[in-house]
């Protein structure tokens, strides 16, 4: 957006960033666009008024959070089609990125009015940016479940995987899930958790599985406040064309899990330890 570009244009609705912990990411048009928005969809109004109030901006709050999303979607579209226009904040960070908002935007696309976005902090793109795990490819999987059988499935995942993944994470369960990761990947799979990002206590820690693992074991500073979680790629041999999955499966299906997971590796060349984790997850 240029110099002069209107910051509130009628029908419009804006997804606007805030910060992740440190208020000096609030952008100057973050600001422009809240306060000349004719009305501010909020997760929770009390803590964007808050904001709003530090930066001296009045705004027309409403809220919008995951339980009330698609009832709220059609007032707003109404509201864009009255010519109105529309801002969507959450808490922190990204609206839509693991917190509500995609819903509002789809509907609000297919609607056929602008939706325009006012970038600023994002919790796993600061982490990526910082961690020293390759950034030219990545997955996210939003955050990692509650319940450990589904939580070891999600780290199954990353096995074979060649992108750095990257997982958000809560500090109730950030050491049981680091022991997870250990006992699905292994402890030598290099990996970074980023915690408190752009806080006073920012912290990344790095090295491989079972080192940071120990690290935040042993000081429970480390299990305090915000986490995302990254882990780093598997080079992928280029001689192993049968996938995993497709082999171990029939396998499974005739023998023992232990011979199925030893035969299933001399096929594909995996470790014996990879293909009997894959296939746990499987089930
Ligand atoms: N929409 C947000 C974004 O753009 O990052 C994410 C919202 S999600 C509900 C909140 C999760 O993001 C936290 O539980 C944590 O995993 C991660 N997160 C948010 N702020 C963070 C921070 N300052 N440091 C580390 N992780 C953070």
């Amino acid at each position: 957006m240029g110099i002069g570009t209107v910051s509130n244009q009628s029908s419009t609705l804006y997804i606007v960033a805030t910060p992740i912990g440190n208020l000096g990411d609030m952008t100057p048009r973050a600001i422009e666009v809240l306060a000349s928005a004719s009305v501010v969809a909020a997760e929770d109004t009390r803590h964007t008024r808050q904001l709003l109030q530090h930066f001296q901006v009045e705004a027309d709050l409403l809220s919008l959070h995951e339980h009330n999303e698609r009832e709220r979607c059609d007032g707003l579209l109404q509201r864009l089609a009255a010519g109105d226009s529309v801002a969507l904040v959450s808490d922190a960070g990204t609206p839509a990125i693991s917190d509500p908002g995609f819903v509002l935007v789809r509907e609000a696309r297919r609607a056929g009015y602008e939706v325009v976005s006012v970038p600023g902090a994002c919790a796993l793109i600061a982490a990526l940016s910082i961690a020293g795990l390759p950034t030219d490819r990545f997955v996210f999987d939003g955050f990692l479940p509650h319940k450990r059988g589904a939580r070891q499935q999600v780290y199954a995942r990353y096995l074979r995987e060649s992108r750095t993944a990257v997982l958000y994470e809560s500090s109730h369960r950030i050491a049981q899930s680091l022991a997870d990761l250990v006992e699905v990947l292994g402890g030598e799979r290099m990996i970074a958790v980023a915690r408190e990002l752009t806080k006073r206590y920012e912290t990344v820690l790095s090295g491989t599985a079972q080192e940071v693992l120990a690290q935040v074991e042993d000081d429970d500073k480390q299990r305090k406040g915000e986490f995302v979680v990254l882990i780093n790629g598997v080079e992928v041999v280029p001689s192993i064309d049968v996938g995993l999955e497709a082999v171990l499966r029939p396998l499974a299906e005739a023998l023992p899990p232990k011979k199925a997971a030893a035969v299933a590796s001399q096929i594909t060349g995996c470790r014996k330890k990879e293909a009997y984790d894959f296939l746990l997850s499987l089930k």
